[in-house]
């Protein structure tokens, strides 16, 4: 029997991956014109990172994370988000200790034990970035105006942002209790999941999907009218600076973030043209995660960008992506005296940039030519005797049919033109 992807997988091949380069190269872009460096974490690191980092009262620590034991009988675990390890690699470099904010950004695989559906996958791509080391609301400004503008160069139209505050340390814990004491009188109807949520972790219950609990939560105190007078100041400047730079956004009460580590600001940008999974992008703020994962005493604030939903988002609305690279030229050949010439040749448009092919299944003059019409090659010479004594080639324009004859040394020019 023929082998299959593992489920929720996806193979990206040439007829999609031109789509993935386009999206990559606009986030490397913008990420360095904010100010942002790219770091690349290993794929899978210590469990006990995720278990301090993301929560272990977390949906994603307690059911979707893929752990095993290594040869040396560590607990190891596939990554199932990139702020973690951005924080241990921030630590382990002692970046801390350098001039602050710190700014990276990443693209990265991340691994989650999920039920497989459109625009869930059990193995999927982020881009983020985290800003490290300040406090300031100018930094959630600026991690909110990143998203904001390159989901607008990738022309997404139907993308609101959706801001919140969750609290911190000083607010959460009372509201924690009021939404406790409201839900203590239903909490036989809650699904068992919640159950177990309602001591641990009772805010996870408001962003449960079963309908039960949808329902009761609906009437839930909200975090948003019991937050202390830091924590809602934070919120109002925030907001002016949002105002500030023209970005549009809800202030949405209902925004529960699936780790454990956020505090105050925490935010999505939500869509409703890609099915039931429209959360393209989502991130706030974590001041105790960097000295949970064992660093100082230092604030941070970022996102994760589902690129899967992002190019779902993007396919929706007929985003010209620009095609599939094509040769520029194919060179056949004729005599196989004449292939060495015709290597050569191969070699030094390469050489200056050109995308030139050869058949490498060294087809008869006709199957080669067959071969470089299915590629889509614009041009193509070919050589044989006359071409290899004299130099001038006969350069077809696949496209219209046409042909010059032209100087081998007048070649890279003229396709360049
Ligand atoms: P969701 O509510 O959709 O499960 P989440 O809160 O778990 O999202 P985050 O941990 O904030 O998601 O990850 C950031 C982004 O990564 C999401 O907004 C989404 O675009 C993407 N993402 C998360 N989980 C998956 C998945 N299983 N498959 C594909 N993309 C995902
Ligand atoms: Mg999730």
């Amino acid at each position: 029997m023929a082998m299959k992807a593992p489920k929720g997988t996806k193979d990206v091949l040439p007829k999609d991956s031109y789509k993935w380069q386009y999206i990559e190269e606009k986030w490397n872009k913008i990420c360095s014109e904010y100010g942002f460096k790219e770091m690349r974490t290993p794929t899978f690191e210590s469990t006990e990172l995720f278990n301090r980092g993301v929560g272990d009262t977390t949906d994603i620590v307690q059911k979707e994370m893929y752990t095993f034991e290594d040869m040396g009988h560590r607990s190891i675990t596939l990554k199932p988000e990139g702020t973690s390890p951005a924080v241990r690699a921030f630590i382990e470099s002692n970046q801390y200790a350098e001039v602050q904010p710190t700014k990276y950004f990443y693209d990265t695989s991340c691994f989650r034990y999920e039920k497989p559906q459109a625009g869930r996958l059990r193995e999927f791509h982020q881009f983020g970035i985290e800003n490290f080391g300040t406090s300031s609301m100018l930094a959630d400004a600026e991690v909110i105006a990143l998203a904001n503008d390159f989901l607008n160069r990738m022309n997404v139209p139907d993308v609101e942002l959706h801001i919140s505050s969750v609290g911190c340390r000083c607010c959460r814990p009372v509201y924690r209790e009021k939404l406790q004491e409201y839900l203590r009188p239903r909490y036989d109807e809650l699904c068992d999941t919640c159950k177990t949520r309602f001591d641990k972790n009772p805010m996870r219950i408001l962003d449960c999907k079963s309908e039960i609990c949808w329902d009761i939560a609906k009437g839930a105190p909200m975090m948003l009218d019991y937050l202390c007078d830091d924590c809602r100041a934070a919120l109002e400047e925030l907001k002016c600076y949002l105002d500030a730079m023209g970005i549009e956004y809800k202030v949405d009460p209902s925004i529960v973030r699936g780790l454990d580590y956020y505090t105050k600001t925490a935010f999505e940008f939500i869509t409703n043209k890609i099915g039931a999974q429209g959360t393209v992008c989502g991130g706030g703020r974590y001041d105790h995660l960097i000295e949970e994962v064992g660093g100082p005493d230092m604030p941070g604030v970022g996102f994760g960008l589902g690129k899967e939903r992002l190019l779902m988002l993007m396919e929706s609305c007929d985003h010209d992506f620009g095609g599939e690279e094509l040769p520029e030229i194919f060179v056949a050949w004729i005599g196989d005296e004449n292939l060495a010439y015709s290597l050569g040749l191969l070699n030094e448009l390469r050489k200056s940039g050109i995308r030139a092919v050869i058949d490498t299944k060294a087809r008869n003059l006709k199957g080669q030519l067959k071969y470089a019409n299915k590629l889509g090659a614009k041009y193509s010479v070919v050589i044989g005797e006359d071409e290899v004594r004299t130099g001038e080639l006969t350069l077809k324009n696949m496209i219209e049919g046409t042909q010059i004859k032209i100087d081998r040394n007048n070649l890279i020019s003229e396709i360049r033109k």
